[in-house]
C-alpha cells in the first residue's frame, strides 16, 4: 500500500494506542497496521503473495485490495508459485470472471509471469525469492518518520530491487511498487515515530515477527 493515500501523523485511538493514521481510518486497516505491516515476512509463498497483491494495487487504493484479499488467496491458489506458474487460458478466463478480485487482464497476465519468475529466481538465487528480496533491506535503517513528508514513495534500494526483479522476469514490479512491498514485508520500519506498532516493525524486529499467518489463522 502507499501510505500516502490515507494521510500523515499519529492518532490516538479509542483503544489510547498511537497508532500511524492511515492505520486508524477504517477498521480493516487497523488489524492489518497493527499485526501485519511492516513486520518481518519470510517465505517464497508470503513474499510472492504481498508482490502480487502491491502489483494489483496499482491505480488503486489498497483498501479495496486488503477486502479483497481472501478472494484473491482461493483464485491464486493460495499463492503457490508452482501452481500459477502452471495457469493456462482456462485459468486466466476464470480469474477475469471472478468478480472476487481485481479483473484486470494486464494484472492477471502478470501475477502469472510472475509466478513463473518465482520459479527461475528459485533456481537461480540461492535461498530463492527470500534470499533475492532480503538482499536489498538497507545496511542501516533510516530514523522514524515523523510525518508523511518524511516517507520516500521511492529510495535507491527499491529501484535496486525493482531492477533485479525485472531482470528475472517479474512485471508490474516498479520502484514505488518495490518500495511499498519494502514496507509492508518490514525490510523498511515506516511505521511513524510513537506508532505502537513501530517496535515489533522492521528487519531488526525479526525475533518478534508475526506473519500474516499468525495474524488471520493461516499457517
Ligand atoms: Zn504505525
Amino acid at each position: 500500500m502507499r501510505v500516502a493515500e490515507a494521510g500523515g501523523g499519529l492518532v490516538v485511538g479509542e483503544d489510547g494506542l498511537k497508532r500511524c493514521s492511515w492505520g486508524a481510518s477504517h477498521d480493516d486497516y487497523r488489524a492489518y497496521h497493527d499485526l501485519e505491516w511492516g513486520r518481518a515476512v519470510h517465505g517464497e509463498t508470503w513474499l510472492f503473495e504481498r508482490i502480487t497483491l502491491e502489483a494489483f494495487q496499482s491505480g488503486l487504493a489498497w483498501i479495496t485490495i486488503l477486502r479483497k484479499r481472501e478472494n484473491f488467496r482461493a483464485a491464486f491458489l493460495d499463492f503457490d508459485a508452482e501452481k500459477v506458474a502452471a495457469f493456462g487460458e482456462d485459468d486466466v478466463a476464470r480469474l477475469l470472471a471472478d468478480a472476487g478480485i481485481v479483473r484486470n487482464r494486464a494484472k492477471i497476465d502478470a501475477a502469472v509471469r510472475n509466478a513463473r519468475a518465482v520459479l527461475e529466481v528459485r533456481s537461480s538465487v540461492e535461498g530463492g525469492l527470500d534470499a533475492l528480496i532480503w538482499s536489498f533491506a538497507p545496511a542501516k535503517p533510516a530514523p522514524a518518520p515523523r510525518r508523511i513528508g518524511d516517507v520516500p514513495a521511492t529510495t535507491p534500494e527499491s529501484a535496486a530491487l525493482a531492477k533485479a526483479l525485472k531482470r528475472h522476469g517479474f512485471a508490474f514490479v516498479g520502484p514505488t511498487t518495490a518500495y511499498a512491498a519494502m514496507q509492508a514485508c518490514g525490510l523498511v520500519n515506516d511505521h511513524f515515530a510513537g506508532c505502537h506498532a513501530r517496535a515489533a516493525a522492521g528487519a531488526g524486529a525479526a525475533a518478534k515477527k508475526i506473519t500474516r499467518g499468525a495474524a488471520d489463522g493461516r499457517r
